[in-house]
């Protein structure tokens, strides 16, 4: 069995594991099973797996920049990636929220939404773009780096690696050992992937276990809108984007994308998924570590389309519980400030709220209304963040392409990149301890 396979029955048996305990009332509070196996056991170690991703991004997204500059060489060709890959985020958030408000506005209306069980909310005013363009350079590297800055890693680490190239001929040395470290880093991102299967029943069947169901069902309108939406978006606009501007088959891309699209979904998180989208779309996929290690980490941070489904959606339906009348104009505003917002925010759970909030606070909604979707957010969280990441893919994708960056036989080959049994060649040590002996 692959990876994937196991790791998707992990899920399958995550979630029955789940049900069950939330279906039984075993996990009522303070009782064993809520104290030991949902709060104790499957808590450990689904975080210890998160903060095992985690751990990895900041040096994976450093070292894969540095040696994508060493890749390309030539500096306007990664001005042209940016300038692409940003305009393609931009546009498929922008299509995504355009979409949802649309799809939630014919629906919405046509059902009863009143104002039941209400959790409290305390939102956030939005930055000022200002900020958002000033804190994209570091003043300190060292607090950048700490604090898993990443639009400021990006930047740093961009920079360092067009310097290095400045110097020439000299940083070869450190060159060959950038590629060394980034190699590395990869085998750590399979060392973390290959205990995958534990962890994402383990996120799982706490998610499960602690869903509200009483509250799904009252909600029931603007989840299955919601999640008609993301479906949409990802089957739909994205695979035709794909299509479109790349000629590359949906159908590969999507089978391809699994692995990450399963640890967003176990995450909640797209930062945390960074290294498994660097590893599907470089190794899988033949993309090119020079354009995909800036686009990666850079989507993970600015692109945000199922979030941004999840905001137009969660605006008409608090409008229309609380009978306010946004207009054109309101619904412009919303569409604008979602991707304003998803610049500066980073991809973690559960941030689509407070984005969510600074929307609100534009175009005069009361922010206290997000306490009424509050309580099923963390499923819709799970949903959305797959199909954050699988956007951050499609662009990847398209840009390389565009590049001419892309192996199309290691993109055809369906079996290329598989994460494999994890094995250590003793030869590959014996020669690297020989060679260490020598110095
Ligand atoms: N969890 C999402 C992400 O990491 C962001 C959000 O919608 O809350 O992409």
């Amino acid at each position: 069995m692959t990876l994937t396979a196991k790791v998707l029955w992990a899920m399958v048996l995550g979630i029955i594991v789940g049900l069950v305990i939330n279906l039984t009332g075993l996990n009522a509070p303070e009782s064993f099973t809520d104290e030991y196996v949902v709060g104790g056991l499957f808590y450990i170690i689904g975080t210890l797996f998160i903060t095992a991703l985690k751990m990895l991004v900041v040096p994976l997204v450093f070292f894969s920049l540095i040696s994508g500059v060493f890749g390309i060489g030539d500096i306007s060709k990664l001005g042209k990636v940016g300038a692409k890959s940003f305009a393609l985020y931009m546009m498929t958030t922008a299509m995504a929220i355009a979409m949802a408000i649309g799809l939630a506005a014919l629906i919405i209306p046509l059902f009863n939404t009143s104002k039941a069980q209400s959790a409290s909310f305390v939102g956030k005013e939005a930055p000022p773009l200002s900020d958002v363009l000033i804190n994209i350079i570091p003043s300190n590297v060292v607090e950048a780096f700490a604090s898993g800055n990443m639009l400021q890693i990006i930047f740093f680490s961009i920079l360092l690696g067009i310097s290095l190239l400045m110097v020439g001929k000299k940083a070869k040395g450190i060159a060959e050992g950038v590629e060394v470290m980034n190699e590395a880093m990869m085998n750590m991102v399979n060392i973390v992937m290959s205990v995958a299967p534990y962890a994402v029943f383990a996120l799982l069947a706490k998610a499960v276990a602690e869903l509200g169901f009483d509250l799904l069902a009252q909600l029931a309108v603007y989840v299955v809108v919601i999640i008609s939406a993301l479906m949409l978006h990802l089957f739909g606009t994205l695979m035709l984007i794909l299509k479109l501007f790349s000629k590359l088959s949906p159908k590969i891309f999507l089978s391809k994308i699994r692995d990450a699209q399963i640890f967003a979904f176990s995450t909640a998180s797209s930062n945390a998924t960074i290294p498994v989208t660097l590893r599907s779309v470089t190794k899988r996929m033949g993309v090119d570590n020079s354009v995909a290690s800036f686009t990666v980490p850079f989507g993970a941070t600015i692109n945000m389309d199922g979030t941004a489904i999840m905001q137009g959606v969660a605006t008409v339906f608090i409008a229309n519980v609380y009978g306010i009348e946004l207009g054109l104009s309101g619904y412009l505003t919303v569409i604008l400030m979602s991707v304003l917002a998803s610049i500066g925010t980073a991809g973690v759970p559960g941030v689509g709220l407070i984005m969510l909030s600074m929307v609100f606070v534009q175009v005069g909604l009361p922010v206290e209304g997000i306490g009424l979707i509050l309580g099923v957010d963390r499923l819709l969280d799970m949903i959305r963040t797959s199909v954050n990441v699988t956007g951050d893919a499609v662009v990847t994708c398209i840009v390389a392409k565009s590049e001419d960056e892309i192996e199309l036989e290691t993109f055809l080959n369906k079996d290329a990149g598989i994460v494999e049994e994890l094995e250590i060649d003793e030869k590959d040590e014996a020669a690297l301890a020989e060679v260490v002996h020598k110095v």
